[in-house]
């Protein structure tokens, strides 16, 4: 809900406005709508922005289970119990999403309505001839035991895979996710780090010699 963002959630049993709308830290009491009504980062209350605190998130994250957990004291009907397992369960989805870099940049490139991954397969240009020598490299390294060309080759996969984060992040921080062309520059970046998780993948730790 992109348009909620800066409303703020009263709680339903005394009235105070809520840091997470789904429960209030004064009171104690649940927010009945479900947690899918607000983004992630609202269930955190926090902005919606790629360079989050993780420590902060965390420590929001530890205190809103407790607050929520079916065991709290008086939470004894078994309507009550399922809302308290509906929240969880909204608050876990929300926290590994957030605490991830990749998916969180995809969240924020989803908030922004950008395309995702079925919508635009696009990579970046150079992408998919350097998989596919590196493929190659793998293949090769593999077959003749050579322990030297598959630690260079990892090395060189996991540059590739940093230069990628360090561009999603980049892209992220200073871009209008709202702009077409950032976008796209994002969805291509988001692609291209699934191809270099998959060539890691693909490198075996050793060789037999
Ligand atoms: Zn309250």
């Amino acid at each position: 809900m992109s348009d909620s963002k800066s409303r703020p959630v009263l709680c339903t049993e005394c009235s105070q406005p809520m840091e997470s709308p789904i429960c209030c830290a004064g009171c104690g009491a649940l927010n009945p709508l479900p947690p899918s009504l607000f983004t992630y980062f609202e269930l955190f209350g926090l902005e919606p922005t790629y360079e989050i605190d993780l420590g902060e998130l965390r420590r929001k994250y530890l205190t809103l289970s407790r607050s929520i957990h079916p065991d709290v004291a008086g939470r004894t009907s078994d309507s009550q119990r399922a809302q308290s397992l509906a929240l969880s369960s909204g608050l876990n989805r929300a926290y590994e999403t957030l605490r991830n870099p990749v998916d969180r940049a995809e969240y924020l490139l989803h908030l922004a309505n950008g395309p995702s991954a079925a919508d635009d397969k696009s990579v970046p240009g150079e992408l998919l001839g350097e998989v596919m020598m590196l493929r190659e490299q793998i293949e090769e390294a593999t077959e003749a035991s050579d322990q030297d060309l598959l630690a260079s080759t990892r090395a060189e996969v996991l540059k590739q895979q940093k230069e990628t984060l360090e561009e999603i992040a980049s892209i992220c921080r200073s871009g209008d996710l709202k702009e077409p062309a950032t976008q796209q520059r994002l969805r291509q970046q988001l692609n291209a780090v699934k191809y270099w998780n998959n060539l890691l993948e693909k490198i075996p730790l050793q060789v037999e010699s």
